[in-house]
């Protein structure tokens, strides 16, 4: 599939616009139109019925976008949430590394550190494929003859889309001061004008209050979790939920991306559904192999059924240092595979961390794991045991403890574009060509649409009288403008899973006509069952004269 295609079906029918289009548009920022609206908002709708109405042992959270800067001192944001970047002294550009051009390299020479200008420009990225035709060595090996460090890079994310921009810009890194001073910069006019490599905060920056000082620092969040983890005590205070259970949260994140690129895959501001679900250390393996099954199945169900789906496990040397297990849900894009969703078994660290800058006790008292116990450990009370317990680091344990969390972290953005794309294709329908989108029901902005096959006969009062009805129950849309099979068409291009017609044949019979878009096969059935048979196939039913009916 073919991604401006997509971008533009995108424009034209109302799913995704560029931010200020009117004024130029802004970099990594996106509008959804009135379709587009729909799709996301089925889809954060879905996940927040399957992950927290569905089930007994999830509870939801709206936290504010803005929160106390320590929250990311403690989180490790604000020292370490960075991006290697330059700066261009010529024309005041700022880069990631693995933008920058290099003059072309010599093949006798082993770079990165000793290499000489044969003139040309050459990207970094491109640089492996430049030494292996010059040299006759395996692209593996002519990294690792280049860069160590990008060739583990390589290694570890074989099919990761940003795996050669990672590997350059760990080769820039490597690359020493005295031949920076090779390298020229896009539009510049002459090598050298670029600095050293230096770390970029991904956070933005805004100042609380009316005082713009140090002390009113402040940040947009990067991600929804934080507020899950400050909130912990307030939840578990509420008394309405026991270990093990989870705090769900769907909201704004905003990253300042070097390089936002890859339509709405990567933007600047971003919406994520995220899950911290907190359990006994002992119990934690358990359920990290849960999530990252039941996530992973999760848009199997929903459509993503193709070998285009994929879970990754992170190896040992790709985890974070606090975490034991970490696996990707990837999806084949046009642009390359890259992540929908992360599923992390995070340990105690991130309790741990807000415990220790926010100075209150965080750990959880697991009342029923005591009471279950108590009596055969011979004890009456919590603190006999503690007493027993002295002088041990964990004294509690394994009835007072900093809760594990198993963070499954979606994005809303990458999950709905993976569904356009999923959805995307074209058929041959009567001899003509159509572009349609295949959402799973669920998602689909718009359910049915209802036609009158032509402007006459009380045609269009009857199938207004049946859209007003279904309009109480379902997302639908009426339209009597052009020939029916443009009109077929534009639903089919806006993902609608049916058509509702009435014709001639409703005047005498009091039956319409239903069309299914992937099949397109049609079938009647009685004008004053229109909200139930919908509602059937909306729940899966089987489509009439179709397999399994
Ligand atoms: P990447 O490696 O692609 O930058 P990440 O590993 O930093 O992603 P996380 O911090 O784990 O991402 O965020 C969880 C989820 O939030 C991601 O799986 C993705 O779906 C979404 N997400 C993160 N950054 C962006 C972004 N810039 N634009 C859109 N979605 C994003």
């Amino acid at each position: 599939m073919d991604m401006d295609k997509l971008v533009s079906l995108c424009k034209r029918r109302g799913f995704i616009f560029p931010s200020s289009e009117i004024y130029g548009g802004i970099n990594g920022f996106w509008d959804y139109g009135p379709l587009g609206v729909e799709l996301k908002r089925n889809i954060k709708d879905a996940w927040w019925r399957d992950i927290v109405q569905g089930r007994d042992d999830v509870v939801g959270l709206d936290c504010s976008i803005i929160m106390h800067p320590k929250v990311w001192e403690a989180s490790g944001h604000v020292g370490g949430f960075n991006d290697p970047m330059v700066d261009c002294k010529a024309t005041q550009q700022r880069y990631r590394a693995d933008q920058l051009y290099v003059f072309g390299l010599s093949a006798k020479n082993q770079p990165p550190t000793d290499f000489e200008v044969v003139g040309g420009t050459r990207k970094l990225g491109d640089w492996a494929d430049f030494w292996v035709s010059a040299v006759g060595a395996s692209p593996a090996d002519a990294w690792e003859t280049a860069c160590p460090r990008a060739a583990k890079l390589l290694k570890t994310k074989p099919n990761r889309l940003e795996a050669p921009a990672l590997a350059a810009t760990a080769l820039y890194m490597e690359i020493a001061a005295e031949d920076r001073i090779k390298i020229l910069a896009p539009n510049a006019d002459e090598p050298g004008t670029l600095t050293a490599p230096r770390q970029f905060n991904l956070m933005f920056k805004t100042s609380v209050g009316a005082l713009e000082d140090a002390s009113s620092v402040a940040y947009l969040r990067p991600e929804t979790a934080q507020g899950i983890f400050a909130n912990f005590k307030n939840v578990v205070d509420t008394g309405r939920v026991k270990m093990p259970f989870g705090i769900a949260q769907v909201g704004k994140s905003f990253r300042n991306e070097i390089t936002p690129r890859n339509f709405t895959f990567r933007s600047r501001e971003f919406e994520q559904m995220e899950l911290e679900f907190f359990c006994h250390p002992e119990e934690a393996a358990e359920w990290y192999a849960y999530w990252r099954k039941a996530r992973f199945q999760w848009y199997v169900d929903h459509g993503l059924k193709s070998d285009k789906l994929r879970l990754r496990d992170h190896a040992s040397d790709e985890l974070a240092f606090y975490s034991t297990g970490t696996a990707d849900i990837e999806y084949e894009f046009p642009f390359g595979v890259s992540e929908l969703e992360g599923i992390a078994h995070r340990g105690e660290y991130d309790l741990g961390q807000h415990q220790k800058f926010s100075g209150k006790d965080l750990s959880y008292f697991d009342e029923e794991r005591w009471e279950r116990d108590k009596a055969g450990l011979g004890h009456n009370s919590f603190k006999e045991y503690l007493k027993t317990r002295e002088g041990k680091p964990n004294p509690g344990y394994p009835y007072q403890y900093i809760p594990n969390v198993i963070e499954p972290s979606a994005g809303a953005d990458r999950a709905t574009l993976a569904f356009l794309c999923e959805a995307y294709k074209e058929d041959e329908v009567a001899g003509e060509t159509r572009t349609v989108l295949k959402f799973h029901p669920r998602f689909a902005p718009i359910k049915a649409a209802v036609f009158p096959l032509v402007k006459k006969d009380g045609m269009p009062e009857k199938a207004d009288a049946i859209y007003r009805d279904l309009r109480k129950h379902f997302a639908v849309f009426y339209d009597e403008k052009g020939a029916i099979g443009r009109r077929y068409r534009r639903q089919d291009e806006a993902g609608t899973p049916f058509g509702i017609t009435v014709d001639g044949q409703t005047l005498t019979d009091g039956t319409v006509t239903f069309r299914d878009r992937d099949t397109c096969r049609q079938w009647r059935i009685p004008a004053d069952g229109v909200v139930q048979a919908l509602r059937d196939l909306l729940e899966g039913g089987a489509i009439p004269g179709g397999e399994g009916s």
